[in-house]
């Protein structure tokens, strides 16, 4: 089991943890960053000893504080723990995440299942590209998205090579959601997507940004952008139908 790191930042602090694009920085800047993010709001506790965030992985992509239920605001409290970014809503909430962080996990899992699923883009194995019927899948959480795997060694290969099959789902999300993306315009600046717009993908689901510039503000409640796209994507469909 991995160490709990101590850092608490505000939220959309760099150390989001972006994958695949030119944003993502070295561990020594991210650190850099955290700690100029960190003593600007004084929340800093201590840096030392403790474990680079995951460079591989989601943000945290729930829309609600996973104690309390009510929806994330600029006040925010990201840290991670086992690996993963996680989010709170406040520092009560932090203390109660540590005291029952077992059951607590179990959820925030559950709902990522919940919410990645009907997203997830091929009925074949990430790893070894094999066919399973949907019943025989494993949902598997990892740096929060949902890996649908055929059994325990392709969960040990993906764990052993995270780049490789984010890269690969990710590659596969952005193919099937791409030709039926819902918005003309981007979901954070509104302005209309050109030809310098990012498909950034996060728990299984394609968002397309303006730009770059906006990966920040889009990190900061990611949660909630993805429910406006997929929200946008049912009133296409049912408009098709
Ligand atoms: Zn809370
Ligand atoms: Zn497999």
């Amino acid at each position: 089991m991995k160490g709990v790191t101590m850092k608490d930042t505000m939220n959309g602090s760099p150390e989001s943890g972006q994958r695949g694009t030119p944003t993502r920085v070295s561990v020594g800047s991210v650190v850099f960053l955290s700690l100029a993010a960190a003593s600007l709001c004084l929340c800093f506790t201590s840096v030392l000893g403790q474990e680079p965030d995951p460079a591989i992985g989601d943000v945290f992509s729930l829309p609600d504080c996973p104690i309390l239920d009510t929806p994330f605001d600029d006040r925010t409290r990201v840290f991670t723990d086992k690996g993963r970014e996680l989010r709170v809503c406040c520092m009560e909430c932090k203390e109660r995440y540590y005291q029952e962080s077992f059951f607590v996990m179990s959820k925030i899992d559950e709902q990522l299942v919940a919410q990645q699923k009907p997203f997830y883009p091929v009925t074949t194995c990430i790893v070894d590209d094999k066919p399973f019927a949907d019943k025989d899948a494993i949902n598997h959480i990892f740096r929060n998205r949902l890996f649908r795997l055929c059994g325990d060694k392709c969960r040990e290969s993906l764990e052993k090579q995270p780049a490789k099959f984010f890269g690969k789902l990710d590659a596969a999300v952005v193919e099937k959601q791409k030709p039926n993306y819902p918005l003309m315009k981007c979901v954070v600046s509104g302005k209309t997507l050109g030809k310098d717009a990012l498909d950034h993908v996060v728990a299984n689901q394609l968002v397309r940004l303006a730009s770059l510039e906006q990966l920040d503000k889009f990190n900061r409640t990611p949660g909630k952008y993805l429910e406006q796209v997929r929200k946008a994507a049912e009133k296409e469909r049912s408009r098709m139908q």
